[in-house]
């Protein structure tokens, strides 16, 4: 007999994990505030709540998925925790993450926080690559890891309730320097009548891909504290090369608002004298 679980949440992201954990077999309460979008699970064997209290009710392990942490706060503002296995899969800051723990805890329940490193389709399917990042409650995570892996993988990052959040929004960050290289590099060939995006794509994959262990050397930078260590491409050569970049960029027609706020950073830590490094020193300069 496999344990119940209770869901609240049903959107792109909650509905695809209720549907992983109601194929393994386990018994599911779920709970969503538009209950119309309950129906395709509840065909699928979910049970479905009328008060998102009583879907707290059913299980003693309870998932959130909402849009946000004001949204976890208004559904779970009538349940009783008391007792309860909560996990909030709700994407948030660190901040909220322990502020949401400390009123979890005082209301009785065991409280972990989860970062989604994944997107709904990759959710429940085997080597996709998709995990969630957990932090808080470690016995809820030790007693809870069966349920937890049936989705996902799991990574545990740490007893402070506030670490899930960080990992997850570090990662999306440097993401979002990926995407922002990305538009740049299809902003430079575009309109070049014999550069396709199709065949410039996987050139700019194997590319990031090369780089990415980049990483590494920025760990054992700071590791070490020697930002010199191992380093190929110095800041002074590199400077210099950024001029080559901003040139093309203008000479294509293309926008350099992308490129030129990492840039300025290099540049200041290369006038502080640090022409010898890699770029493990503009770190250093967003430290507020
Ligand atoms: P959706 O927009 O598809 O669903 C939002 C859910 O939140 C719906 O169930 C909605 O209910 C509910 N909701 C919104 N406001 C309230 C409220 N005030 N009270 C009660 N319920 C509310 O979002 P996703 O499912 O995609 O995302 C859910 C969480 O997962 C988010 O925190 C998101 O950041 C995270 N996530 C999503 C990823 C993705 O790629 N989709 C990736 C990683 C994390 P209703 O149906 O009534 O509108």
């Amino acid at each position: 007999e496999k344990s119940s679980i209770t869901l609240l949440g049903l959107g792109a992201m909650g509905a695809a994990f209720a549907r992983t954990w109601l194929a393994a077999g386990h018994p599911l309460t779920v709970w969503n505030r538009t209950p119309a979008r309950a129906e395709p699970l509840v065909a699928e064997g979910a049970k479905l709540a009328g008060t998102a209290a009583e879907a707290v009710a059913a299980s003693d392990l309870v998932a959130v998925c909402l849009l946000d942490d004001a949204s976890v706060g208004e559904a779970l503002a009538d349940a009783d925790l008391t007792g309860k296995d909560l996990v909030n899969l709700t994407t948030g800051t660190p901040a909220q993450g322990r502020a949401r723990a400390e009123w979890a805890e005082g209301r009785g329940a065991r409280f972990l926080d989860g970062g989604i490193m994944a997107v709904p389709p990759m959710i429940g399917v085997p080597d996709s690559g998709a995990y969630v990042f957990y932090s808080g409650s470690r016995a809820l995570f030790d007693a809870r890891q069966g349920e937890l892996a049936v989705p996902a993988g799991t990574v545990y990052v740490g007893e402070d309730p506030g670490y899930a959040a960080l990992h997850d929004v570090a990662l999306l960050s440097a993401m979002t320097g990926m995407f922002s290289g990305v538009a740049h590099a299809f902003a430079l060939v575009r309109g070049e009548k014999d550069v396709s995006p199709k065949e410039f794509a996987p050139l700019l994959v194997g590319w990031l891909t090369a780089m990415a262990p980049y990483v590494y050397g920025v760990a054992d930078h700071l590791e070490s504290g020697d930002y010199t260590r191992g380093v190929t491409s110095n800041l002074a050569m590199m400077v210099q090369a950024n001029g080559t970049l901003l040139r093309t960029a203008e000479d294509q027609g293309v926008g350099t608002e992308l490129l030129t706020p990492f840039m300025g950073l290099m540049e200041r830590r290369l006038a502080d004298g640090h022409g010898d490094e890699g770029v493990t020193g503009v770190i250093d300069l967003l430290a507020r």
